[in-house]
């Protein structure tokens, strides 16, 4: 991966990283990297596959190895986003600062690291012991999420001043899609076309992923 950045610019970049379990990465996803990347002149985003999510029970998490490859088939189309190995390839569970001390350590490119988050995943972030770290390390893009308020956000926002220069709020456009609602209706048999890219559907299809919930 590093490669790919070396080779294709040089200088200090604007990367995106985007973390989730994306059991299946859907159009939420990518509709939100995408607007991130051009709001904030991204020269890449990064999805960062989880191996074993810490927040998630292991046996309900569909093998890592099905994630990563629907990452990779859903990103194809373009150019600027990459699929990372890195937490899926490790052996102890990933924490955010982990994989944003990885990609602000390596010496193959210089890089102002942006962490894209959905509304719902930044108050976790925000609520965790050590985010102080975290925030010397990158700034955040919390995108908007139907379902999600901010208000508490605000509030911690409120009693922590000054973080809201490494918290930035991105309106996307509204999509009340989730990786729940995916495996739901698969396991119905209802239709999961257009909310996930058709290579990431027929995917789902040819390995039989969900069909049991
Ligand atoms: P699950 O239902 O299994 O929790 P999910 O749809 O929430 O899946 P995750 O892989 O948990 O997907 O999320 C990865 C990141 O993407 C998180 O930061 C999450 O907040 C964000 N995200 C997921 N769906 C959307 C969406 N529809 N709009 C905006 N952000 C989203
Ligand atoms: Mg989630």
């Amino acid at each position: 991966m590093a490669t790919i950045i070396r080779n294709r610019k040089a200088g200090k970049i604007n990367l995106g990283l985007m973390g989730g379990t994306f059991d299946p990465i859907h159009l939420g996803h990518l509709v939100s990297a995408e607007e991130a990347r051009q709001q904030f002149d991204l020269d890449y985003v990064v999805f960062v596959p989880a191996g074993i999510p810490p927040h998630k029970e292991r046996s309900k998490v569909s093998d890592p190895e099905h994630r990563y490859l629907m990452t990779t088939l859903a990103v194809m189309s373009n150019p600027a986003f990459i699929v990372s190995r890195f937490e899926v390839d490790r052996e102890v569970p990933s924490y955010t600062i982990d994989t944003v001390r990885h990609f602000a350590e390596q010496e193959a490119y210089e890089a102002n690291i942006y962490f894209i988050t959905g509304a719902d995943a930044i108050l976790e972030i925000l609520t965790w012991k050590d985010y102080t770290a975290l925030l010397d390390l990158c700034t955040f893009i919390a995108v908007t999420r139907p379902g999600y308020s901010l208000e508490r956000l605000e509030e911690i926002q409120k009693s922590l001043p000054g973080i809201m220069n490494k918290v930035h709020l991105l309106e996307i456009p509204a999509l009340a899609i989730s990786s729940t609602y995916i495996r739901e209706r698969v396991a119905l048999g209802k239709t999961i076309k257009y909310l996930t890219p058709e290579p990431v559907e027929q995917y789902i299809k040819k390995q039989r992923l969900y069909i049991n919930g």
